[in-house]
């Protein structure tokens, strides 16, 4: 028997409609109905036919049926042959006019759906009398019903209760059947489902490789491609996924080095991430495309796990041959950068020593005629001549300061000194520059600093000099602090005024050679502006830093960390 099986089915909702094919049930009613002499149909539990009437008698069907009464009689009868039940056929005497009639339940497991109903056939023993007044008492024709019933089948009772047996095997079976049906539409229902999710999810996944810019392929363990995104086609220069698909991708894009050696496959570190199973990143290899070119590849390699098994690996990679040829330039410029920098460094160094040979005679030649020249107009042009010397000499020894630094020659001594000796002499050297502009000079140095440290005792003066000198040179009245104090394992030295302050856009610029904040001021205090890029330099030299604190208008702190070492 042919049946259909509608996945649409619910199991609160199982129609016999949805499990059968009717045109096919139809076929089997009829031919029941035909061979066996019987009438048949099929209705749902509520009486509503299912399939068409087969064989119906006409007394039944034109004559009682056609009576209000007959009618009302028949359906009761139907309804107590339609009851469920799922052990035998039912058999009874119809309620109606008293022919026999027969039924079989169709069940789905525990649930009733449908009822094959036979009969209308008499036995010899059935009162034609009796059934006669029946046809009076439904108000039928007396006539019509007497010929009519002359037509019904006769059969015996044992006859009928056989083919009502034959009857409830076949709605057994049927219901096998239709149980078999409903199972079978569940997997399918199910099997849709898990598809639908399947196929959502690969779309997701195909959105998501057809939208990113960079090249993405997946290799099994053998190294041949499994997938590959739109992007990695495109920066490989192939046209189609068949061109990769299936292929050893090695042999395709990563056979040689940039060097033009071969790069065999069990070097290949894209195959790391399935053999080590951990990922990996390369920016230094080459890819090559199908027309035989190569370019920069940065690719990352990461395992790809099923069911906690390296099945193979998922690579992702960009062209950075325009990253690279930047890269490339930039350090090419700053070894350029570097070479003129220490050619500049080098023709600083000379040429202040070149000058300073001749200013050194000037500067003795002055301090004679200035010892013997008494004259005061004399005086006065010598005392010119000797301060712009000393000046010129502060900036040649700055000029090569500066220039040892840049060129990572400055050369530190490393001696054990007197830290306070030191301080203290340094004081002393800016005193009389203080008092000419009536500055008080104060030392404040705490306890816990050391006594003696090891360390350039020289340089470490020049900063604090440079400090102190700026601190004096940029303060108008009141003092100037120079403090001592140990922090942790360093000493910090601040030098403290309540002068003009720097602006704070200005405070990161000061630390730059040859930069002042403000020009015109320069002019009057005198300077090239190397002084705080020296005492930079030679406090990272020793292993320190620089730190500066101001307010326009307020006043500055200088301070700077060294590390002690002992
Ligand atoms: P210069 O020899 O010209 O003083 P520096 O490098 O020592 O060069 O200082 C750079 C600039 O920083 C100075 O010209 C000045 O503008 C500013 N500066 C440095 N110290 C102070 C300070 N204590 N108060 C105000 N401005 C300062």
């Amino acid at each position: 028997m042919t049946t259909t099986a509608s996945p649409q089915i619910k199991s609160t909702n199982i129609k016999f409609q949805d499990l059968f094919d009717l045109e096919e049930i139809q076929i089997v009613q009829d031919a029941f109905a035909k061979a066996t002499g019987v009438a048949s149909i099929i209705t749902d539990t509520d009486g509503r036919p299912i399939t068409k009437p087969s064989n119906f008698c006409s007394l039944c069907r034109d004559i009682i049926r056609e009576t209000e009464k007959g009618l009302n009689n028949c359906m009761c009868s139907d309804a107590v042959l339609g009851q469920g039940n799922p052990n035998g056929p039912t058999m009874q005497p119809c309620l109606s006019g008293g022919l026999w009639d027969g039924g079989a339940s169709i069940m789905v497991g525990d649930k009733h759906i449908a009822n094959w109903l036979i009969g209308q056939v008499r036995n010899e023993e059935q009162d034609e009398e009796g059934m006669l007044a029946y046809a009076r008492e439904i108000g039928a024709d007396e006539e019509a019903f007497r010929l009519a019933l002359a037509e019904v089948n006769i059969m015996s009772t044992e006859q009928f209760s056989n083919v009502c047996q034959a009857l409830f095997v076949m709605a057994k079976q049927m219901s096998t059947l239709a149980y078999q049906n409903v199972l079978h539409a569940r997997i399918i229902d199910e099997r849709d489902e898990v598809e639908k999710a399947l196929r959502e999810s690969e779309e997701k996944f195909r959105l998501l490789l057809n939208s990113t810019a960079e090249g993405l392929y997946g290799l099994d363990t053998e190294g041949k491609c499994t997938f590959c995104n739109p992007a990695c086609l495109d920066i490989l220069g192939y046209v189609s996924e068949a061109d990769l698909l299936g292929k050893n991708i090695h042999k395709l894009i990563h056979h040689h080095r940039l060097d033009g050696t071969e790069y065999p496959e069990e070097e290949c570190k894209v195959y790391l991430a399935f053999i080590k199973g951990e990922g990996v990143h390369v920016d230094n290899e080459v890819f090559w495309r199908a027309d035989g070119s190569h370019f920069d590849a940065e690719y990352f390699s990461y395992p790809m796990h099923m069911e906690e098994k390296v099945v193979g690996s998922v690579v992702t990679f960009y062209d950075i041959s325009e990253r690279k040829k930047v890269q490339t330039a930039l350090i090419e410029a700053k070894k350029t950068a570097e070479e003129s920098n220490s050619a500049k460094s080098d023709f600083l160094a000379n040429i202040s020593h070149e000058i300073r040979t001749p200013l050194t005679v000037f500067m003795g030649a002055i301090e004679h005629l200035m010892e013997i020249d008494k004259d005061p107009v004399c005086r006065e042009v010598l005392d010119l001549a000797n301060i712009s010397s000393r000046r010129l000499n502060v900036l040649l020894n700055e000029i090569l300061d500066h220039s040892k630094i840049e060129s990572r020659q400055m050369d530190l001594e490393e001696e054990t000194f007197k830290v306070r000796k030191c301080l203290n002499e340094t004081i002393y050297m800016m005193t009389d520059r203080a008092r000419s502009k009536h500055l008080k000079l104060v030392l404040d140095v705490s306890p816990l600093v050391p006594e003696i440290m090891l360390g350039d005792p020289f340089r470490l003066g020049q900063i604090l000099l440079n400090l102190i000198g700026n601190a004096i040179k940029f303060t108008d009245g009141g003092e100037v602090t120079v403090r001592a104090e140990r922090q942790g394992d360093y000493l910090r030295f601040s030098v403290i005024d309540a002068g003009i302050g720097i602006d704070e856009d200005k405070l990161e610029e000061i630390f730059l050679s040859f930069r002042q904040v403000d020009n015109s001021s320069t002019r009057r205090h005198g300077g090239a502006g190397l002084g705080l890029a020296i005492s930079k330099g030679l406090i990272e030299l020793m292993g320190g830093h620089i730190f500066v604190h101001s307010v326009l208008g307020l006043g500055s702190v200088f301070s700077f960390t060294l590390p002690i070492k002992t």
